[in-house]
């Protein structure tokens, strides 16, 4: 059994700490303090194999701090967050991309997936599936539609990123 660390990344208020906790604990956090910082470790199993992840979901306010160059050294894989409900934190995922890429050293394969989340929230979504599609085919990440409220595919997100991290 191997152990990888995992860094959840993205804007506040996007459903980062929704997300970890329904993966770790398969519930959900309606509430979560937005400043609370929290390192959780879970045991997975993928294809067979038995391995541990351990996942700091990250509480910056300031999404480009010398902090996060410090979380990004400490991460072998990251999941990059957004809300389908707001535009813009989607366009903050690509500074992020960079800012990890340029930490983790030019030409290394890192791996990453991009996760939409509060698929449930039908009548406030502002970010079409088309537009996440060319981003993710043009930085060659896949991505994933979740809502951490219903669990819809919150676990297919740690299962990826796994198999990446296993192979590189
Ligand atoms: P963080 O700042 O990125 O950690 O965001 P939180 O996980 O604290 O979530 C921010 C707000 O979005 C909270 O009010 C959550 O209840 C809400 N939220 C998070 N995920 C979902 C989701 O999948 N569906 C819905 N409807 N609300 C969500
Ligand atoms: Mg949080």
């Amino acid at each position: 059994m191997r152990q990888f660390n995992v860094v959840v990344l993205g804007a506040g208020g996007v459903g980062k700490s929704a997300l970890t906790v329904r993966f770790i604990r398969d519930v959900f956090v309606e509430n979560y303090d937005p400043t609370i910082e929290e390192e959780y470790r879970r045991p997975i199993t993928v294809d067979g194999q038995l391995d541990s992840l351990e996942v700091l979901d990250t509480a910056g306010a300031e999404q480009f701090t010398s902090l996060n160059e410090v979380y990004i050294k400490s991460g072998k894989g990251f999941v990059l967050v957004f809300s389908l409900t707001q535009e813009a934190s989607l366009q903050e995922l690509d500074n992020l991309r960079k800012q990890i890429l340029r930490v983790k050293g030019g030409d290394a394969r890192v791996p990453m997936v991009v996760v939409g989340t509060k698929l449930d929230l039908v009548n406030e979504r502002e970010v079409q599936r088309h537009t996440i599609e060319n981003l993710s085919r043009q930085w060659n990440i896949p991505f994933y539609e979740t809502s951490a409220k219903r669990n819809w595919h919150v676990t297919e997100v740690f299962e990826d990123l796994l198999r990446q991290m296993r192979k590189y």
